[in-house]
């Protein structure tokens, strides 16, 4: 262990990040928030921060980082970046070494009692990255794993230590997607004290600016058609996958939220805590995503709306992940033995066309693509997908990295061989997506598991209230790319058409935690039904009525089984109204609708 005197220094905590990324959506696997220098292959500017030394002496400089295409290429890490100390570069270059993250040795040198400065210089901007640096006197080589880096902080950074009371709240939402976002918001205006945590410093999930996936399925149908009509209050009112950030409109969600009075919101905290009493959540703790600071926040209800199912997998509720055998839950099309596919997870990215010559580096590091097996195109749009055969949780930075690795692989090889190259001369790559935009990983279990034959034979529950109005789509390698490349990065959307179909609020609270509601992509439904539930706007109906339900909780004084046990008619009446303001409404969400689907057998409106 490094001796008292060691400087450690949190990258997201430096005075000025220059062009370098804070990413912290993989604290839970790497143990840190980190800095990221994503530059699209050139080179951001320096990352610097001022530092104090007590005592003067010779100091080890450690960094934590990782060579992050080992996984993939033998070559130089063009991940790599250099250091400098009150002006003076010293000669190792970081970031070509460990495929885990680890602590790099830099070398030595003596620093004076006082203030320095320390700049961490990236080289050629394809994504370099390091969450801290220490300077230690000890010549013992730091603890590199997740608890090592945890530990190493509560020992020298104050701010890692703190732990604050955040309050009580009747209704504690984990994560602000659209689900989060609609589970917040209708129970705030149904008197409920809310708490929203989300992890990010934007709101929106998938439909944020940060991943740019437009919102899709249909709102204001079925059983209950005043549903939806929330998502008229902040949705996009323009559609599409993969467009400038402006498209996604966050400033309109942030305002929604931020002007509910019954709701606080927590930015930038993820939440990775839960008490639990007799199978009832009591609090969560919350981590801040720069600092490691940490709240907790107390609560009669919860619900997680995080996608990945994180606060009830801390809370010790049931869930699934992966394909379930047809043994299972007796689906048609289900395989023959479970396994631990899932739909895969999407780096959108686009060019944008200037009006002279545009170079991009003729890498060495890629995937070796051909002209056979090169995209010629200008967007990466959904099918762009990876990780399906992976873990969607435990490997998601890697996921993340491989999704990066393959945009800028195909776009040098277009650039720079392809017999088309010519024609995007102009062409500059504008932006690749950072954050990892999922579909599917941990799924939560309620009382019911909704299935494929439940939504094909029109099975239906006297509980079903938000409806479905996607296919069946079910995603697979894109079998050509799949024969070519181990890793395939391709997909193929598999679509089975369906009726509207009304989700039972059973699948909305959990079997196993008496107070955890979920609404988004972690409901409980077998991995074949989230084919159609996982679209946004069904989404957000189903945080809706989460939020509704709570409402419910809150005046009958039941959890939610008791809603659907005792008070199921008191939901179906709020359901009527749905959770929207009054009065005339934008009718800004019918532009990408579905054209209606074949054999309606569409529930009349209650
Ligand atoms: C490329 C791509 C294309 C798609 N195409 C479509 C489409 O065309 N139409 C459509 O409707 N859907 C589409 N989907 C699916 C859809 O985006 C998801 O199913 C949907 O976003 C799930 O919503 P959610 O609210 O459950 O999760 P998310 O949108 O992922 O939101 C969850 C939020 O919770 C936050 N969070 C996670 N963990 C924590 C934590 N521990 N603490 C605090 N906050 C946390 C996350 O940062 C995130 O902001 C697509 C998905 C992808 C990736």
């Amino acid at each position: 262990m490094p001796d008292d005197s060691s400087i450690f220094l949190a990258g997201t905590l430096f005075d000025d990040k220059g062009g370098w990324t804070a990413d912290s959506q993989f604290i839970e696997q790497t143990g840190s928030s980190y800095l990221l220098a994503h530059g699209l292959g050139n080179p951001v500017a320096d990352a610097v921060t001022e530092f104090k030394v007590e005592r003067h002496g010779e100091y080890h400089i450690y960094i934590r980082t990782r060579n992050w295409i080992a996984g993939w290429s033998d070559a130089n890490s063009p991940g790599v970046f250099s250091v400098n100390i009150d002006g003076k570069a010293l000669p190792h270059l970081f970031g070509n070494a460990s495929p885990d993250w680890d602590w790099e040795y830099g070398g030595s040198l003596m620093l004076e009692h006082g203030r320095h400065l320390i700049k961490i210089h990236d080289l050629y901007g394809f994504d370099a990255r390091f969450d801290s640096v220490l300077l230690t006197t000890s010549d013992k080589k730091p603890d590199g794993s997740t608890e090592g880096i945890r530990a190493l902080r509560k020992k020298y950074l104050s701010s890692a230590n703190e732990e604050k009371d955040a309050g009580h709240f009747g209704l504690v939402v984990a994560g602000a997607g659209c689900a989060g976002m609609c589970a917040a918001l209708s129970a705030a205006r149904d008197g409920v004290k809310v708490a929203l945590i989300q992890d990010r410093d934007v709101l929106g999930g998938n439909n944020s600016s940060e991943v740019r996936v437009g919102l899709g399925g249909r709102l204001n149908i079925g059983k209950y058609p005043s549903l939806g009509y929330l998502l008229n209050e902040f949705g996009p009112s323009a559609k599409g996958n993969a467009r400038p950030q402006e498209i996604y409109e966050d400033d309109k969600k942030m305002d929604i939220i931020l002007k509910e009075k019954n709701i606080t919101l927590f930015l930038g905290y993820k939440v990775s805590g839960a008490e639990v009493i007799n199978g009832r959540i009591v609090s969560v703790s919350a981590e801040r995503v720069d600092d490691y600071s940490r709240i907790r926040i107390g609560g009669d209800l919860f619900a997680d709306c995080t996608g990945d199912g994180t606060l009830g997998v801390l809370a010790g509720a049931d869930w699934a992940m992966g394909r379930e055998a047809a043994s299972v839950y007796g689906e048609p099309s289900a395989p023959e033995k479970s396994d631990g596919q899932t739909l895969g997870a999407s780096l959108q990215w686009y060019c944008v066309e200037e009006d002279g010559p545009q170079e991009f580096p003729d890498i060495d590091w890629g995937l070796r693509i051909s002209e056979g097996t090169a995209q010629k195109v200008r967007r990466g749009q959904w099918y762009w997908e990876v990780g399906m055969l992976d873990d969607q949780i435990a490997e998601a930075e890697m996921i993340r990295d491989y999704g990066m690795y393959v945009a800028y692989s195909n776009w040098s090889f277009v650039k720079n061989h392809a017999s088309y190259r010519e024609e995007y001369s102009k062409s500059r790559l504008a932006w690749v997506c950072h954050v990892l935009g999922k579909r599917e990983s941990r799924r939560l279990l309620g009382p019911v598991v909704l299935t494929e034959r439940d939504l094909r034979e029109f099975r239906t529950y006297p509980d079903g209230c938000v409806s479905t109005s996607w296919y069946i789509d079910d995603h697979k390698p894109d079998p050509y790319n799949a024969a070519h490349f181990k890793d395939p990065w391709l997909s193929i959307g598999c679509l089975t058409p369906l009726d509207y179909y009304p989700i039972p609020f059973r699948c909305f609270f959990s079997r196993s935690v008496c107070n955890l509601f979920m609404a988004g992509r972690d409901i409980s439904v077998s991995h074949l039904a989230l084919g159609t539930t996982r679209v946004m706007r069904t989404c957000g109906m189903a945080g809706e009525v989460v939020g509704l339900a709570a409402s419910v909780c809150k005046a009958r004084g039941v959890l939610p089984r008791g809603v659907y046990r005792y008070c199921l008619a008191d939901l179906q009446e709020l359901m009527k109204k749905g959770a929207a303001k009054e009065g005339p409404l934008p009718d800004n969400q019918r532009f990408n609708e579905q054209k209606p689907l074949p054999t309606p057998r569409l529930l009349k409106p209650e």
